[in-house]
């Protein structure tokens, strides 16, 4: 155990260990499946675990991604849903909680977080333009390419490296942005895309310091800052952990000074804000805002609910004020420790340090025999699959997709299969059998021969691709 955790764990409760603050009222079943059936699942699905069917999963840890168990108040709330067409109460309720966790001035609801992209890209790029960003989310890169815009990674370069112990892996690398700037000139950057817990990264934080030095830096060049503000919480938990001066304060105050950094952020709530489908833009310029608001009647529904149900507004205004409380976010990345502490006991090689919402297996650690065309860190997540029907998914050459421009596949240096934890979903009981399967699949690894993909979608393939194992 680390002496972060140990810290975390002894503030509160001197040497007692933690447990989640919440009671279970209400079971789904799992069912386990024989190793047969699991292999011809996995030819049906193309050895592409987005294309299993659930009934032939046992522990889904594909995405944390409205897969979150909502709470007895949520799932009240669904029964206020206020379900007029025009300016629902349960509008209002969201309108509130965002702007007082978030502290924007205006709100635009969405059906979920690339809904928010898609229109923010389309209203503030011009083709030609370029964004820069903190590593790279798959959606939001490919709304922003949409829009006509070059991407550009301004992470630091500690974030490609899965063993540096960096503790803000997240944070963007100021003489790469000031060096991009310079190159291609403020006025063909609309904004700055920055994420809180950078997922592709690892789920690693940006640190409050830094968001202040882009503040000040992008406010002298009329370039807005933008925030992805899909796991900002579990970002405020790192804060408050991990810098100076951050230790006495609660992470819905460490989340309102982050934001305060900020023009505006788009938001998933389908991750941090604990429902099932959802997202939301918000925005501190009117005149932008208005445009984001005529616009989303034209892709996901009136400005008042945006694609979303009034019940499922109602659970969400609800999961925003459950999802900033710290005894939920500590509980929650705590899991998230736990699962990491156990593998790296047995020198299983994952991205440290460990993340918020996922542990990430370090493929090319894990498979140092296979080269990364044949896609490691997609085989195993098959091979987990296959050992226990747990469902994890890649992120590494797969997800990063062919560049625009040679057509060739993106080579990142980060090649990641991920166990994504749901919130509020699993015990630890769970956990400990993910680990002993890990560490059946690490046993085994020299088996391991690769695979090829025989089918390739064109936009976010690893949605989609098929591949076959390579004998
Ligand atoms: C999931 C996610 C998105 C996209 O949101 P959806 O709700 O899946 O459309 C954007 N950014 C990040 C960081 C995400 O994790």
């Amino acid at each position: 155990m680390t002496n972060e955790t140990l810290h975390t764990m002894g503030q509160q409760h001197g040497r007692r260990s933690w447990a989640e603050p919440w009671k279970i009222k209400m079971v789904e079943p799992l069912t386990v499946t024989e190793r047969p059936a699991r292999e011809a699942a996995l030819i049906q699905a193309g050895y592409n675990t987005f294309l299993l069917r659930s009934d032939d999963v046992y522990i889904d840890l594909l995405t944390d991604s409205g897969t979150s168990a909502m709470s007895d108040r949520q799932w009240a709330g669904m029964m206020l849903g206020d379900e007029s067409y025009a300016g629902s109460r349960n509008y209002y309720h969201l309108e509130e909680a965002v702007k007082r966790y978030y502290g924007y001035a205006y709100l635009v609801p969405t059906h979920q977080g690339r809904g928010a992209e898609h229109l923010i890209s389309q209203v503030l790029i011009k083709p030609g333009d370029h964004i820069p960003g903190n590593m790279y989310f798959t959606t939001t890169r490919l709304h922003q390419e949409l829009a006509g815009a070059t991407f550009h990674d301004v992470i630091i370069d500690e974030a490609h490296d899965p063993t540096s112990l960096d503790p803000f892996k997240g944070n963007v690398d100021m003489a790469k942005l000031r060096g991009l700037v310079e190159e291609v000139g403020a006025a063909k950057i609309p904004y700055v895309s920055l994420a809180g817990t950078v997922n592709m990264a690892g789920g690693q934080p940006v640190s409050m310091a830094n968001v202040r030095e882009l503040h000040a830096y992008c406010a002298g060049l009329a370039i807005k800052l933008l925030l992805d503000a899909t796991r900002m919480v579990e970002n405020a938990l790192f804060i408050q952990e991990r810098e100076e001066g951050y230790a006495g304060r609660t992470i819905a105050q460490i989340l309102l000074e982050f934001c305060s950094y900020t023009d505006g952020a788009w938001m998933s709530a389908k991750k941090d804000h604990l429902v099932n489908i959802g997202g939301w833009l918000a925005i501190n310029d009117r005149d932008t805002f208005e445009e984001l608001r005529n616009l989303v009647v034209v892709y996901e529904g009136l400005h008042t609910y945006g694609g979303m149900a009034g019940r499922d507004m109602e659970a969400l205004a609800i999961g925003i004020t459950e999802a900033v409380q710290d005894d939920h976010v500590r509980s929650r990345v705590g899991q998230v420790r736990y699962l990491g502490e156990l593998l790296t006991e047995w020198d299983i090689p994952i991205v440290l340090p460990i993340g918020g919402h996922a542990i990430f297996l370090d493929a090319k650690r894990f498979y140092p025999h296979l080269a990364q065309d044949v896609f490691p860190a997609q085989t195993l997540a098959c091979e987990l699959y296959l050992d226990s029907g747990i469902r994890s998914m890649e992120r590494g050459i797969v997800s990063a997709g062919r560049d625009p421009e040679t057509g060739d596949h993106k080579r990142p240096k980060l090649e990641l299969t991920r166990l994504t934890i749901p919130r509020r979903v699993y015990t630890q009981a769970h956990m400990d059998v993910v680990a002993e399967s890990v560490k059946a699949c690490f046993d085994a690894r020299d088996a391991a021969t690769g695979l090829r993909m025989v089918f390739e979608p064109k936009y976010l393939r690893f949605f989609q691709a098929r591949f076959e194992p390579i004998v």
